[in-house]
């Protein structure tokens, strides 16, 4: 009986143990911190043996194979250990697609993932075919596997889950955009993210797709070098004339298959739709990138276009991503609390039509705010930074100007910032920042974990307190 050890009990690695059990397995779960009730409670029901607060070398490194969370980095003491050994290290998506023959429709991206799957998982249900959600978002994919299978599978894949990946296809790739996240992780190497993220492109065939953001230097320039196999579909702002075909290249539609013409978005990937974006349910520059990449999926799968148009008129969003909280004396509030990076923030603030009071800050992840510089500079009066440290962009923003401002003090029309280390001194200082016709717009491009368990609950905090001035 072959032994597989998981590390991490969470969503993915409980899956992953369920699913390994089910299929004949030795399983063992170890978790470095507590496990969750209702997974404790899981696992026990389906026998699986399992520990948690320790990882035991003994139960661990006889592993024939190992099922990592992705949460967990190489760094980790019995990670490197299992490395060294040569004990292979998958992750829980490459596990569960062993066991399944649906379409696999998987969305990455440093921006707009989770959006995008949310989107295109809205088109296949309205289109009433039989699809699951997983990945980041959603159930494992190796439960549903082990459960109640499915014909299609939309699926979020960060560069964590792409790094222990090896013989996974996917029938429908997608690559939003690359920008530097995570870097804390790559050893602060730019170049070491981008190649997990193109890991998404790995074997697939030409008979499958790869959607991605022409436009994007760093996509263009990764599809330039690598020449994926796959049947290419880029979209971008524009109509792109086709490029010729080089010699001994497949037959690849190279010019946008979904573009934005004279306040149109247009895609035709399939019979062509058009729609005007002023129309589409997600504002925005960023989601009309996102609106197109779903519409092109939808299509492959040959989704009729009436229920594409109703699903990209309809969508409700998904929360903590440009959400409107409420309207406080001419104020309005919202929560973008989901920007954890710099260049979410940056197309949050493009979508600002009014002054702005930004709130940012948190757990750097070795960000660049100059990427922001601009925007900032045009829209906001007062930055009013939230984090147990803000060193960094008191440093930062003064040198662009901004002055320190007393929570609370009239800031007229200068550019201020004021340093705050809890989120009621952030919203009152905002409260006193904003005016009448001003927004306040949390997009912190900065993780949560110094003062928040999680994006959720910075998003669903803020929004209380909104609630509540
Ligand atoms: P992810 O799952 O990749 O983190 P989300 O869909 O949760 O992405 O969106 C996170 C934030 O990123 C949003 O708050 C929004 O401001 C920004 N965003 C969404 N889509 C895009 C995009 N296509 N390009 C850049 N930024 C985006």
């Amino acid at each position: 009986m072959k032994r597989m050890v998981i590390l991490g009990a969470g969503e993915s690695g409980v899956g992953a143990a369920i699913l390994a059990k089910v299929k004949g397995y030795d399983v063992f779960v170890s978790d470095m911190g507590a496990i969750k009730p209702h997974y404790a409670v899981l696992l026990d029901q389906h026998g699986i043996s399992c520990e948690s607060g320790k990882h035991t070398a003994e139960l661990i490194l006889n592993a024939d194979e190992v099922v990592k969370s992705p949460g967990i980095p190489d760094s980790a003491p019995m990670v490197k250990a299992l490395i060294e050994q040569g004990t292979p290290i998958i992750s829980e998506i490459e596990f569960a697609a062993r066991y399944t023959n649906a379409k696999m429709i998987c969305i990455t991206g440093s921006n707009g993932k989770t959006t995008t799957t949310s989107l295109i998982y809205d088109m296949l249900r309205r289109a009433g075919l039989d699809v699951g959600l997983a990945g980041n978002i959603g159930n494992s994919l190796a439960l549903q596997v082990a459960q109640q299978d499915h014909a299609y599978y939309v699926i979020e894949l960060s560069s964590f889950q792409l790094d222990n990946m090896y013989d996974f296809r996917a029938d429908i790739a997608i690559l939003l955009n690359i920008t530097p996240d995570h870097l804390d992780r790559y050893n602060y190497e730019f170049q070491n993210y981008i190649d997990a993220k193109m890991r998404i492109t790995r074997n697939q065939r030409d008979e499958d797709a790869l959607i991605y953001w022409s436009g994007d230097p760093v996509l263009d320039r990764e599809i330039a070098k690598l020449r994926p196999t796959a049947t290419l579909y880029p979209f971008g702002d524009r109509p792109t004339p086709p490029i010729p075909h080089r010699e001994g290249e497949n037959n690849q539609p190279v010019a946008n298959v979904a573009y934005v013409e004279k306040g149109k978005m247009v895609v035709k990937a399939f019979e062509p739709i058009e729609l005007p974006v002023e129309l589409l349910s997600l504002k925005g520059k960023h989601n009309q990138y996102n609106s197109m990449a779903a519409a092109i999926t939808a299509q492959l799968l040959h989704i009729k276009n009436d229920v594409i148009r109703e699903s990209l008129t309809q969508f409700e969003g998904v929360e903590h991503r440009l959400q409107y909280v409420a309207t406080v004396r001419g104020v309005r509030w919202i929560n973008d609390s989901k920007a954890t990076n710099v260049n979410s923030c940056w197309y949050a603030l493009e979508a600002m039509t009014t002054p702005t009071v930004l709130i940012l800050g948190g757990k750097d992840k070795g960000n660049d705010y100059s990427e922001i510089d601009e925007l900032v500079k045009q829209k906001c009066h007062t930055l009013v930074f939230m984090g147990l440290h803000n060193e960094k962009l008191v440093e930062h923003f003064s040198a662009l100007g901004y002055r320190p401002a007393e929570s609370g003090a009239e800031c007229g029309g200068d550019k201020r910032y004021i340093d705050t280390h809890t989120l009621a001194d952030a919203v009152q200082a905002c409260y006193d920042a904003a005016h009448d016709g001003d927004t306040v717009l949390l997009s912190p491009c900065c993780a949560s974990f110094d003062l928040f368990k999680s994006y959720e609950d910075r998003g669903e905090q803020f929004m209380k307190a909104v609630r509540e001035i």
